[in-house]
């Protein structure tokens, strides 16, 4: 299948009973700021150009962000933070990511959840993120990314798992994620960047400043 066809399979899938869940629970319950929006409450399908030199991989939707609207880093603050960067690198036309008809639009990036549907706690089992690694080895078989900017440790396995389940030579042991970390898979360059969790920017973990940083890493390996 295409991306497209890929897009309309995944946005169905049902092969994990606790996130199916979830999902759905948070999307029949609602938070209260955003009771009169209908969820989407579905698992949420790889997002920007088909033919992107850049892919951006993150951990899953947040429960009333992209499971609310249907689009990856969309609608909670850990996507204003990433979006306010992407923006700043010439990698996205607005600063801000809020709705799935915001106008937003990717320059050069396809944006992916190593798992997609939304967790409790933001915290998938590994045997979740098993079963959700087909989606993304599918889809990334599909695209001709040259540079991953790899959004925590977790997406960072995930996507080792997906790049070696494609056949690719993932070097053994495994490269350790790091925040600033880049290491060359197959024709992939992966560049680490801590997750924009607020976790992590309100702490300072990482600052606007690091993820600067990286994705001037990002920019070097793709060639526009
Ligand atoms: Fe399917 Fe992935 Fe959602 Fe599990 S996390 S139900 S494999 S889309």
């Amino acid at each position: 299948p295409g991306l497209d066809e890929l897009s309309a399979r995944v946005s169905v899938c049902r092969a994990c009973p606790r996130l199916v869940a979830w999902r759905e629970e948070v999307a029949r319950t609602r938070r209260r700021a955003y009771s009169s929006e209908d969820y989407w409450g579905r698992p949420i399908p790889g997002w920007g150009d088909e033919d992107a030199p850049v892919v951006v991989v993150g951990l899953a939707p947040a429960a009333h962000g992209g499971n609310r609207t249907g689009r990856i880093f969309t609608g909670d603050a850990s996507g204003d933070f990433l979006f306010a960067g992407l923006h700043r690198a010439g990698l996205a036309v607005l600063p801000t990511s809020t709705s799935a008809d915001d106008g937003q639009r990717l320059v050069g990036v396809r944006m992916l959840a190593a798992v997609r549907c939304a967790p409790p706690d933001n915290r998938p089992t590994p045997a979740e993120r098993d079963a959700c690694a087909p989606w993304m080895h599918r889809e990334l078989a599909l695209l001709r990314a040259r540079v991953a900017l790899v959004l925590g440790g977790f997406a960072w396995q995930a996507l080792l798992s997906s790049l070696a389940a494609q056949g690719v030579a993932v070097p053994r042991p495994r490269p350790r994620f790091g925040h600033g970390t880049e290491v060359r898979v197959g024709a992939l360059t992966l560049v680490g960047s801590y997750h924009p969790s607020q976790q992590n920017t309100f702490t300072g973990r990482l600052t606007a400043a690091m993820l600067d940083r990286v994705l001037e890493q990002v920019l070097a390996h793709a060639r526009f």
